[in-house]
């Protein structure tokens, strides 16, 4: 197995927004196949460090590749599949954060773990959470929740906080924007509320996708009624990953998609407000 990222590719980038594709092409099938079985490797787009929109305080995150979402309005399209991700040593990626360790503490911040789909490298990602828990350092997951059973009770617990992207409320308009059904995502949160682990939800507001004052609404009420969800971060979308698409010769459906505007985006925080949620 590799012991380092290729020579040429900083581990660390100054955001998610790189384009980065066939890092870790050379793993052999089977050693990938351990990895992911293990968690003794992980692949990582990369590490980007002092966001403060990626969950409490200041948070020092970890990219994974690797996502079973096809979301027409994804910004980082390089992340879908595992092998364009960096092949990271779980060791490294523990000693990665613990550098940031005291810097995290002093800012009540953290570290969190998103994607691509964090889930996608379940036991590389609950290793990872575990360490850095052990450290003393808040931790995070953003995810989509499709693969959580593959998460024990018990590995929940190494992870202060799960940020749940929850990408719409009518089936068929979910199945369409991501090419996968809902029901599991909507289970994921219904355990995390059974089990009163913290949780935020996270919604992207795209324009004629899943800004329908009805599915906000219902889906508004559904989370304010698991009693466990402390906060709703409304995601406007944008058009930087655009140039992913592009570059990937992928087709991107939404090019004449505007972003939308800061009413659009109050309304909906309105609906979740209205139903009792902190909405942002
Ligand atoms: S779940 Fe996230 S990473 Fe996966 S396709 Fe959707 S937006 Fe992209």
């Amino acid at each position: 197995m590799p012991e380092t990222a290729p020579p040429d590719v900083s581990l660390e980038a100054k955001s998610p927004f790189e384009l980065r594709v066939d890092l870790g092409a050379g793993v052999p099938e089977t050693d990938v196949r351990s990895a992911l079985k293990s968690g003794d490797l992980g692949f990582l787009h990369s590490f980007t460090t002092g966001s403060a929109v990626d969950g409490p305080g200041i948070r020092f995150v970890g990219w994974t590749t690797g996502c079973q979402f096809r979301c027409l309005y994804c910004h980082n399209p390089d992340t879908w599949k595992l092998s364009n991700g960096i092949p990271v040593p779980l060791t490294r990626a523990i000693e990665q954060v613990g550098k940031y360790r005291q810097g995290l503490k002093v800012m009540s911040g953290g570290f969190r773990l998103s994607g691509g789909e964090p889930m996608m490298q379940d036991r590389f990602a609950v290793r990872l959470f575990s360490a850095v828990k052990a450290m003393g350092i808040h931790t995070a997951i953003d995810s989509n929740g499709f693969l959580h059973e593959r998460l024990s009770d018990a590995d929940l617990e190494s992870i202060d906080l799960v940020m749940l992207c929850i990408k719409g409320w009518n089936p068929e308009r979910h199945k369409k924007l991501t090419g996968v059904e809902l029901g599991a995502s909507l289970d994921f949160a219904r355990r995390l509320a059974a089990l009163k682990r913290p949780a935020w939800l996270r919604y992207v507001l795209v324009p004629g996708l899943t800004d329908q004052d009805e599915d906000v609404a219902a889906l508004a009420e559904f989370i304010a009624g698991l009693g466990n969800f402390k906060r709703v971060d409304v995601l406007p979308f944008h058009q930087m990953g655009r140039f992913k698409w592009k570059q990937l010769d992928m087709p991107y459906e939404l090019d004449d998609v505007q972003p939308p505007s800061p009413a659009a985006v109050e309304r909906a925080c309105a609906h979740f407000r209205a139903a009792g949620l902190e909405a942002y």
